[in-house]
């Protein structure tokens, strides 16, 4: 009776399980689903998926029962140890052949592991990152598979019809084959480092706009939506713009919501990998510092009343007493030119982690994949997908004529902005460490002689010479030669 099987199986019932089911049941395929505690899934059943095709299953079993072979069974569970425990639960019930796909947002290593761990089992596995949030799982996220690739033909269709559709005529998904093992994971992580990045600099400008400019929310509102008409155009500066407009009994909501910031931990992992890999991710690690310091209210409290600011005062520094409307398209060159060596970074990491782990990663693919459907969606992707189809092996894409353009045109603004920043005693991390690294990079000689030279002097760690070939090592006692 395998025609009354379904066509997809769906564990894990919370936010994004449930709307991922809906969108996929929208599509016209029919969806088993189960949840580990079973009054999820009767919920699920007589509200939201009443009328529809589903079939409410009460256990792992159940759920296998219920599914057309080569059945393909969707996890969206809590990541970690969950993941695992599903896998031990589902995986014995399972026929060589069959297709497991974790959609959480795993640690890559995991993926990396449970791939070749349920290959050698005749299971195929892919690891997809998902993004877009609830709205998304719904309506049409951006979806990230990696993992096994003959299991990429029978979800292929079923994943590019549920996912975020872009391009002149609408009909290009966001889900395409990343790689392989734990490769869409690792693109996922970096999508998510890089939204740490875009959210980061976008609260930075509101800082500055509202510290040093004093501008109203209902002046923010126009800012942020005259931003999103041009360059900047993308999910994170819409949703700013909204939330400037949201009031709770005549009050600004945003102005109620408590500054201490909490994270799940993928922008940390990038920036762990970025220090295990030797990149310079310098936006996502100044992102998630900011948001160890806002975790610090009761501190800053404190210190606030203690350390003094630029004036010899308590307060926040003063106004900036230039043009405002001149400042306003400062903030924005700024924002924009930190936005693209926040991306910049971003390709560098998963060109490091490509060559790492021998992933052929499709660079303008992932720009496209970002394109729509998740958090960090933004119409300049386009232009990070023309970079790499015109030069695939592109170093970075500060490199890349039309985002050096960009940054020059934007640079006096940004340097206005960040010195200016200083000088009032309002903080922008991530503005001044996308400009220190646009400097650094952009310098063909750096201090790290005279770093070098410190270090052969003390632990005798040799160093290269301008006058020699590369590679060729010296050593020196330093004082010998006074
Ligand atoms: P979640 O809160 O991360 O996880 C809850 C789900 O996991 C519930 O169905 C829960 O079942 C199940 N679960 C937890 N431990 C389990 C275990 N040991 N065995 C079996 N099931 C277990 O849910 P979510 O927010 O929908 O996210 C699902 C995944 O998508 C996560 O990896 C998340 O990081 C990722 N993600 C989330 C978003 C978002 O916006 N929320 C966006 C993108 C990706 P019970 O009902 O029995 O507790």
């Amino acid at each position: 009776k395998q025609a009354e099987l379904c066509d997809f199986g769906l564990i894990g019932l919370a936010v994004m399980g449930e709307n991922l089911a809906l969108n996929i049941e929208s599509r016209g395929y029919s969806v088993a689903v189960y949840n580990r505690t079973t009054s999820v899934m009767e919920n699920f059943m007589a509200g939201r998926a009443a009328g529809k095709k589903f079939i409410g299953c009460t256990s792992p079993k159940a759920l296998v029962a219920s599914l057309a072979k080569p059945r393909k069974i969707m996890m969206m569970v809590k990541a970690g140890a969950p993941v695992d425990a599903v896998i031990d639960e589902v995986t014995p019930l399972l026929d060589k052949g069959d297709i497991l796909i974790d959609g959480g947002n795993s640690y890559y290593v995991d993926t990396e592991r449970r791939t070749t761990e349920l290959t050698e089992k005749g299971i195929h596995y892919i690891g997809a990152g998902v993004s877009g949030g609830e709205e998304g799982a719904l309506k049409g996220p951006s979806i990230m598979p990696g993992g096994d690739k003959s299991a990429w033909p029978a979800v292929k269709p079923i994943f590019q019809a549920i996912a975020a559709k872009v391009g002149p005529n609408n009909d290009i998904p966001c889900c395409e084959w990343v790689g392989p093992r734990g490769a869409g994971h690792y693109v996922k992580m970096v999508h998510n480092g890089i939204e740490y990045g875009d959210m980061q600099l976008i609260c930075e400008a509101y800082f500055l706009m509202t510290e040093a400019l004093g501008l109203t929310n209902d002046e923010l509102y126009d800012v942020f939506a005259d931003w999103n008409t041009g360059e900047l155009d993308s999910y994170l500066i819409e949703i700013t713009r909204d939330i400037f407009s949201v009031k709770e009994g005549g009050d600004y909501l945003v102005d109620k919501v408590l500054d201490r910031a909490g994270a799940k931990g993928t922008g940390k992992w990038m920036s762990q990998l970025a220090l295990d890999l030797g990149v310079p991710s310098t936006l996502v690690t100044e992102a998630v510092y900011a948001r160890s310091l806002s975790a610090l209210k009761e501190e800053r409290v404190r210190a606030s009343k203690l350390l003094k600011g630029p004036h010899g005062d308590h307060l926040n520094g003063k106004k900036y007493e230039g043009d405002k409307q001149a400042f306003i398209t400062q903030i924005r060159d700024a924002l924009y030119a930190s936005k693209i060596v926040s991306y910049a970074q971003g390709f560098v990491q998963l060109r490091a982690a490509a060559a790492e782990h021998d992933w052929p990663l499709n660079y303008g693919d992932c720009a496209m994949l970002w394109r729509g459907g998740c958090i960090i969606r933004a119409v300049f992707l386009d232009r990070i997908k023309e970079a790499f189809d015109k030069d695939p092996k592109l170093d970075n894409l500060l490199l890349a004529p039309y985002f050096a353009s960009a940054v020059d045109k934007a640079q006096d603004g940004w340097r206005h902005v960040v010195a200016t920043s200083a000088t009032l005693g309002i903080p922008v991390p991530a503005f001044a460490t996308a400009l220190a690294y646009y400097d650094g990079y952009r310098r063909a000689r750096l201090p790290a002689n005279l770093l070098q030279a410190q270090r052969d002097y003390f632990g005798a760690h040799t160093y290269e010479r301008v006058d020699k070939p590369a590679g060729e090592m010296f050593h020196t006692e330093w004082l010998d030669l006074r």
